[in-house]
């Protein structure tokens, strides 16, 4: 339903809180961030419910960094419990979704028979591990994300980190609205430009097809072509 991303030279959970926050008029029923706190360790809360409890969990457990997705989900394909709720993570790949895959019951067949175990019921949640698939061959996140769209079909707004690249954000886009907002040394995702509005008032819409990678000094996007 509602995603907001940011890479900086600062902590950006409060960025992630406060855009959550702001999307919770949009209706959800459950709210998750993940942070990159050190290279190799995502760290990840989820809770059913209302984003203060989700940002109020993430006060508790200190969690902390320079990287974080953050959404709220409406749930269309599984209940709505914690294990449900995004990010979905896949060994060291964290994603969050908005929209629906059409084709997740023959991917989640085809990733169980490679090794792949689910732990959510969601159609999310293949995205994660094809994503993770790719990247464990192609050692480059931007493309492992090409890889795997190409293998879905459906509509979807999706953002991407990798434990092992703490500088890069990954996005793309396909029926679903996301935007990049661009900082001073800092860049930012949402699916509405009022999550970030706190922080920037220079966005760039991506169409249906466009991918972009972030890094703290700039913005790339690539279309279908
Ligand atoms: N289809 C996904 C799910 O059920 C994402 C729903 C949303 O857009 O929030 O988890």
């Amino acid at each position: 339903c509602g995603i907001v991303g940011a890479i900086a030279n600062r902590d950006v959970t409060p960025i992630l809180v406060e855009g959550l926050a702001r999307l919770e008029y949009r209706g959800y029923d459950s709210a998750g961030i993940a942070l990159l706190s050190a290279p190799g360790d995502i760290r990840r809360v989820r809770r059913v419910g209302r984003v203060s409890e989700t940002a109020q969990a993430a006060v508790a457990e200190g969690v902390s960094g320079h990287m974080g997705i953050g959404h709220t989900r409406w749930a269309t394909h599984g209940g709505v419990t914690e294990p449900n709720a995004h990010p979905h993570v896949s060994g060291g790949i964290a994603l969050v979704h908005n929209g629906i895959i059409e084709n997740h019951e023959e991917q989640r067949d085809a990733l169980r028979a490679l090794g792949y175990e689910f732990t959510s019921q969601t159609d999310t949640e293949v995205i994660a591990h094809l994503v993770h698939h790719h990247y464990h061959t192609l050692h480059d996140l931007h493309a492992a994300v090409r890889t795997a769209i190409e293998e879905l079909t459906g509509a979807y707004a999706i953002a991407v980190m990798a434990e092992d690249r703490p500088d890069e954000l990954v996005v793309a886009r396909m029926g679903c609205p996301l935007l990049v907002g661009l900082g001073d040394g800092e860049q930012f995702i949402a699916s509405d430009v009022s999550a970030v509005i706190g922080q920037t008032r220079r966005v760039i819409f991506l169409e249906d097809g466009d991918t972009a990678r972030l890094t703290r000094s700039g913005v790339s996007v690539f279309d279908t072509g």
